[in-house]
């Protein structure tokens, strides 16, 4: 057993990480403290405010863009087969 540093009360102080108050943000607006021993804030896209298990809604997460692009790119397509077919 490596030797542990120990305070008067005799708890170990050394091998304790900084277990901090920190802020956690959230892309829909909703913020709230926890603890952790992450340093500064924390930055997430979906929390229990807004992700539909917790609010029961059907709700598309979208949090890259993704389903953008993929409307962009079948549009596109569409439209190409609509000039084929009418030349
Ligand atoms: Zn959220």
């Amino acid at each position: 057993m490596p030797k542990v540093k120990k305070d008067e009360k005799g708890n170990a102080t050394s091998i304790h990480p900084n277990y901090a108050k920190v802020r956690v943000m959230c892309a829909c607006g909703n913020n709230f403290d926890t603890r952790s021993t992450h340093k500064g804030d924390i930055h997430v896209e979906i929390c229990s405010a807004c992700h539909p298990f917790f609010t029961g809604k059907q709700r598309l997460v979208d949090t890259a863009g993704r389903v953008e692009r993929f409307r962009r790119k079948y549009a596109k397509a569409d439209s190409q087969t609509a000039a084929t077919a009418a030349k």
